[in-house]
């Protein structure tokens, strides 16, 4: 969803400069979604149940596939959807009554939504403006807000004469000028090729670390996410399956959902047939036995493993308390600094292994067998994929 070309994107305030809500100590919360639910037919929920604390000069990432209530969940706190049910609370008050423009919010779209008749001053100048700031003031911050994208001296030029980044940078620009107290941004990097996109991601988050502003971005690439964020809300159909830090995501996903879609994961399918403490002994359904770690494993109940391929080795000289499951090589990819080898082990097909060019090990050769090693600590027993 789109907010259409012709509103303001960026909220006014009435209440001039945030500044006052910056410099307060790191954990403080800004904004807390409480039990909130939106529904758009009466009959499916986009989002459920939401309960969310976003604390102040985090970089939060709302992370999902599309359709998983992302967007929703941004247009709520932007002021431009309203809960089905629940609250959303902004510095400890309640805002389901405050117009968008009262909210002191700046917003980033995917599709720019510049003013295409103002010229890129103007555009900046816009949220100024409309506050009702002094001419030599906004000429100095308009300047201000275009050196900290890296446009100086393109004040003058019409949207229609910048490129597609440059055109995003001015987007960007005019989001911060006003010195929001929080800045949104939907998927603002999705129409630039990739290079470009990648060196945006690092312009953003520069900007992020020199302002300390609070930024919720929406994303639906895994990378870009882990690049930027301070920490990631994973969404999946209308709720967060887990909010933590990225390596705390990646190295621990609390979900088979979480485990895929954050990073390379193999995963293997099987019964749990005994829990003892931390771990439990799985009989996958290849027939072979392995132990793992019982993040979500009931006694008798089904399970998915989940194992990142770096943590996987091609074992000979296997330690006591391993896991070693037998297979054959079916495919060995070179890619410089690593290789990617799939092994057919039963029960999954394209098991990856992570080598290391470092490792010094030449790689198998596809056909060859191969026993695949792992610690029981790598391997998580999540809920059945
Ligand atoms: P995301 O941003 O993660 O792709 P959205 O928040 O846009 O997800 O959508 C969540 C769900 O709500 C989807 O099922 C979508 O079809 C539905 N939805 C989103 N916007 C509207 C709308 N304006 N009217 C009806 N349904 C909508
Ligand atoms: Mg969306």
């Amino acid at each position: 969803m789109q907010v259409a070309t012709s509103r303001a994107p960026d909220a006014v305030s009435s209440t001039g400069s945030a500044r006052q809500h910056r410099d307060r100590p790191e954990g403080e919360i800004l904004v807390r979604f409480s039990g909130v639910q939106k529904t758009y037919d009466g009959d499916h929920l986009a989002v459920r149940g939401l309960d969310l604390e976003i604390r102040k000069g985090e970089f939060l990432t709302l992370l999902g596939p599309s359709g998983s209530g992302k967007t929703t969940t941004l247009m709520m706190l932007a002021g431009f959807e309203v809960p089905t049910h629940g609250e959303i609370l902004l510095d400890g008050r309640p805002i389901t009554d405050v117009p968008p423009h009262r909210r002191d919010i700046g917003m980033v779209f995917q599709n720019y939504a510049l003013f295409p008749h103002m010229t890129v001053a103007e555009n900046v100048a816009f949220p100024l403006s409309v506050r009702g700031l002094g001419k030599a003031e906004i000429r100095e911050r308009v300047e201000r807000a275009l050196g900290m994208v890296q446009l100086d001296g393109f004040g003058r030029r019409r949207p229609a004469q910048l490129s597609g980044g440059q055109q995003q940078r001015v987007a960007l620009a005019r989001a911060l000028v006003f010195d929001p107290r929080l800045v949104l941004m939907d998927e603002p990097l999705g129409a630039l090729d990739k290079r470009l996109r990648e060196h945006m991601q690092i312009e953003i988050k520069h900007i992020h670390a020199t302002t300390g502003i609070t930024v919720v971005y929406v994303t639906h690439d895994q990378g870009e996410a882990l690049t930027m964020s301070d920490r990631i809300a994973v969404f999946n159909d209308g709720a967060i399956q887990q909010i933590d830090r990225p390596e705390a995501l990646y190295e621990r996903p609390a979900t088979s959902f979480v485990a895929n879609f954050l990073g390379e994961n193999n995963m293997l399918h099987g019964m749990v047939e005994a829990v003892e403490g931390r771990f439990c002994t799985v009989r996958l359904d290849g027939g072979q036995r392995v132990r793992a770690l019982a993040v979500r494993a009931e006694t008798c109940a089904r399970t998915s493993l989940s194992l990142r391929p770096e943590r996987a080795l091609l074992g000979d000289g296997m330690q006591t308390g391993t896991n070693g499951l037998m297979g054959t090589v079916s495919e060995v990819i070179y890619l410089g600094d690593h290789s990617r080898i799939l092994v057919s082990i039963p029960g999954n097909p394209d098991f990856m292994v992570k080598l290391p060019a470092s490792a010094g090990m030449p790689p198998p050769a596809a056909g060859e067998p191969a026993m695949v090693a792992f610690a029981p600590e790598d391997c998580r027993a999540l809920d059945p994929a």
